[in-house]
């Protein structure tokens, strides 16, 4: 067997499909973690991976990662995510990108491509020149639009249900919150909030991007490297993955952590550390599912009624994390992977998939 092949039995990937096409200048990989909830679904990113190992590792972790955010977000979609090898900067063009639109083609609507890191709306429109699965469109081409308002609203929806628990009422009025990040999710967030009567300290690594939110939503704004010891309730990290580490969280001295960003907790140690001291941690893949919701929604005709209805399921399936990390005593981690392991285990068993709410 191939170590292609054994790497899928581990993770336990249905099909991976490695294409190339030397006129276009494509190489690269589409990876179908699972279809057993329905079609698998998964962004395409473009990074220039110093080697095919790296890529795969890559393309193998997301698709996985992205059936159990579906599972976990109630949706009957699958895993699924294709990586291309190259720098978005200088390699991307049109023939790149529809060559990978007829291998997305040829899936026959196994797989639902979106946007990722090294790719944007207009990519996925040339994409799109060469098949019909493809979400995360422009409102202009029939899609859903940006869907980082509908993320935020998410958030925020989960922040409520952390409040909750925590304290008894999902009220975040009169309770301080610092907001890592100020791009769409975390600006969006950090309106809600400010309406919502919390107050609101924010950070950005762009000066400009800090000042505008100091004047435009009259927030205080800190240095991104201060974030971490600003005396709050809630932490809401918006930015990039990883914020959560052994060298930050001793200085975190937050009830909650409540944010959009990816993989948000370095790792599995870190995640019982933030367990062993109390802190209420709402996983990322449950609390940031809005924006997959969004294209989930466009699939059958965007509504954004119905994108917003779905959406404000995030504080349900909060609770019931927090009510099983509470019953296992686990981290809230392990009890969202159990959550969306025993839905796809479920259906696996009876064959049948149960209708989305
Ligand atoms: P964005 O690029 O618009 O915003 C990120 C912001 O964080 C930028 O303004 C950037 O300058 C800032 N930043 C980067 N590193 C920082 C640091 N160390 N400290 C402070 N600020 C920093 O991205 P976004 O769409 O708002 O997404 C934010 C996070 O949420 C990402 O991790 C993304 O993967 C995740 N996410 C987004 C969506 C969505 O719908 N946009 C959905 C699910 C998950």
């Amino acid at each position: 067997m191939t170590r292609t092949l054994k790497e899928m039995q581990r993770r336990g990937h249905e099909q991976v499909m490695f294409v190339q096409d030397p006129k276009a200048g494509l190489c690269g990989i589409i990876a179908i973690h699972s279809t057993v909830l329905g079609p698998a679904l998964g962004g395409t990113r473009m990074y220039p991976y110093g080697s095919e190992e790296e890529a795969l590792r890559d393309v193998l972790e997301l698709s996985r990662g992205m059936t159990y955010k579906a599972a976990a977000a109630g949706l009957n979609l699958g895993g699924g995510k294709a990586v291309i090898i190259g720098d978005p900067r200088t390699d991307k063009s049109e023939a790149l990108l529809r060559a990978f639109g007829r291998f997305v083609n040829r899936l026959n609507g196994l797989f639902y491509t979106g946007e990722d890191v090294g790719t944007d709306v207009r990519d996925l429109e040339t994409v799109a020149k060469e098949t019909t699965y493809v979400g995360g469109l422009s409102r202009e081409h029939g899609g859903g639009g940006d869907p980082s308002p509908i993320t935020a609203y998410g958030v925020f929806q989960g922040m409520k249900a952390c409040a909750a628990e925590r304290w008894g009422s999902p009220s975040v009025r009169g309770r301080r919150v610092t907001v890592q990040g100020l791009g769409k999710v975390g600006w969006n967030l950090a309106c809600r909030l400010r309406k919502a009567g919390a107050t609101v300290i924010g950070c950005d690594v762009d000066p400009a991007r800090a000042k505008v939110a100091r004047d435009r939503l009259r927030i205080a704004t800190v240095d991104p490297e201060d974030i971490y010891g600003v005396a709050a309730d809630i932490f809401a990290p918006c930015a990039l993955g990883g914020a959560i580490s052994e060298l930050t969280l001793p200085r975190l001295g937050v009830e909650i952590i409540a944010g959009s960003a990816n993989n948000q907790i370095l790792s599995a140690t870190v995640a019982e550390e933030v367990f062993r001291r109390g802190i209420l941690y709402a996983p990322d893949y449950v609390i940031n599912a809005g924006g997959l919701v969004n294209v989930y929604v466009e699939m059958n005709g965007y509504d954004q009624t119905r994108a917003l209805r779905l959406t404000q399921q995030i504080y349900g399936r909060l609770r019931n994390v927090f009510a099983l990390s509470r019953e296992l005593n686990v981290p809230t981690s392990v009890a969202a992977d159990r959550i969306a392991e025993e839905r796809l285990g479920a259906l696996r068993t009876s064959g049948a998939v149960t209708k989305a709410a």
